[in-house]
């Protein structure tokens, strides 16, 4: 049989398990003939976008991961930014860093393009936590605030500056509040200044934490943050945040150094231009198998696509473990078409989070014969460990 070309377009977390599962299924053999795999971002390393918080809390992290090293073998690898797909003639354009277009033909697409993080508009002040830089920008904004705070004469003042407030309360506000409050806390009091000042203010616009699972599981990851030094603030949306004062929701305005912005995420907006077919939310349009309507070889999985249970009508999250557990079932399913087979199908993932509640601290829950499971202390943070390491190959 001839050979066959598969293009993963995204190396996040979708399109690097992709790249493997589809690895895997052609070294386990059949008659599928030579494959030339083809993995093309916008980046050349893989990030591991889970672990963001990290670098606004810490130097000491490494969220970036070259592409060569997660594959030296087997893939071809294309740095450059995808910006038409004709699934007619099976070719995909990709502009490289010097602005050259290159077209590259395939037998078989992989759209795994992502997500953006939702950002406020400009005059809401802020910083969001969205990229590497943005990362950087809030460690280098708190640490300056601490420094200035340790020479201010004025209590009300160095209270401000000691006050970091974090909008958005899912699980990337959770884990960026407590990581922040563990260094921000050391680095005041090697500042000579007392701990106990800093403030990790945690604004949440619903009545309670952790919306997706059981209110005492909430309740746990409340009573954890706290004693980290992060309060939560329920019932409550940060508006805007202008020269040190935010303005809320409520009515009420309270000051503080810092607002770092973490409020879920949006489409790719790139997926329509592209010539994707997406749905009102701007997610692409794929079958039970990830193939994307009206489009013959080519597939989609991860935040870019819309994926739901077919049984249960259940949507599936926008999350890392759904993104992984998708891509594994995508080998199958490409193989399976090639072969005439009936392929896979899309099950939902079981009910399981996990948190990192500052270093080596963390939390696991998970549900299964109606029982819910709550693992913390050393084997909490293992767990957690481990789903951030296992995402990335590391
Ligand atoms: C701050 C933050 C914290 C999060 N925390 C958690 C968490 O704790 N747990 C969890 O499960 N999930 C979390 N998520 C969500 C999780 O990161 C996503 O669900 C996951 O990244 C989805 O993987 P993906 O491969 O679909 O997309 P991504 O990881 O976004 O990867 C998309 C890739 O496509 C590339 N790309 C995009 N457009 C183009 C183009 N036109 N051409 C070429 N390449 C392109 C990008 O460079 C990127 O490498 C978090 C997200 C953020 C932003």
């Amino acid at each position: 049989m001839n050979g066959k070309t598969c293009i993963v377009i995204g190396g996040g977390y979708a399109g690097i398990h992709a790249v493997k599962a589809i690895l895997k299924v052609w070294k386990a053999g059949g008659d599928q003939g030579p494959l030339r795999l083809v993995l093309i971002d916008k980046q050349s390393e893989h990030i591991r976008k889970v672990l963001l918080f990290k670098p606004a809390a810490t130097a000491e992290s490494v969220i970036k991961v070259p592409f060569k090293e997660l594959f030296p073998e087997g893939v071809k690898f294309v740095q450059g930014t995808v910006t038409g797909i004709d699934s007619q003639k099976r070719e995909v354009w990709v502009q490289d860093l010097q602005g050259g277009i290159q077209s590259i033909s395939y037998d078989m697409l992989v759209a795994a393009l992502g997500s953006v993080v939702r950002q406020p508009a400009s005059e809401q002040g802020g910083i969001a936590l969205a990229d590497l830089d943005s990362a950087r920008r809030i460690r280098e904004t708190w640490q300056h605030n601490l420094e200035k705070a340790a020479r201010e004469s004025d209590s009300q003042e160095r209270q401000r500056l000691l006050t970091i407030a974090v909008a958005g309360a899912g699980i990337s506000g959770m884990e960026t509040a407590a990581e922040l409050a563990h260094y921000a806390r050391a680095e005041a009091r090697n500042r000579g200044l007392l701990e106990d000042d800093v403030r990790i203010h945690l604004y949440n616009a619903i009545d309670r934490l952790f919306p997706e699972g059981p209110k005492k599981v909430g309740q746990k990851l409340e009573r954890h943050l706290s004693a980290s030094g992060v309060s939560a603030v329920h019932g409550c949306k940060v508006l805007q945040e202008k020269e040190g004062v935010l303005t809320l929701s409520t009515g009420d305005t309270a000051r503080a150094g810092l607002c770092i912005w973490t409020l879920g995420l949006l489409p790719n907006p790139a997926l329509q231009a592209m010539g994707l077919p997406v749905n009102e939310e701007g997610y692409v349009m794929v079958d039970r198998s990830y193939r994307v309507n009206g489009a013959p070889g080519v597939y989609s999985i991860g935040d870019c696509a819309h994926i739901t249970d077919a049984a249960s009508g259940r949507a599936d999250g926008k999350t890392c473990k759904e993104a992984i557990a998708q891509a594994v079932r995508l080998g199958r399913i490409i193989v399976a078409d090639l072969e005439g087979r009936r392929a896979p199908e899309h099950e939902s993932y079981m009910d399981s989070f996990c948190f990192g509640l500052g270093p080596e601290q963390g939390m696991a829950w998970t549900r299964k014969w109606g029982i819910d499971f709550v693992i913390t202390g050393k084997l909490g943070w293992a767990l957690r460990k481990f789903t951030w390491d296992s995402a990335s190959f590391q």
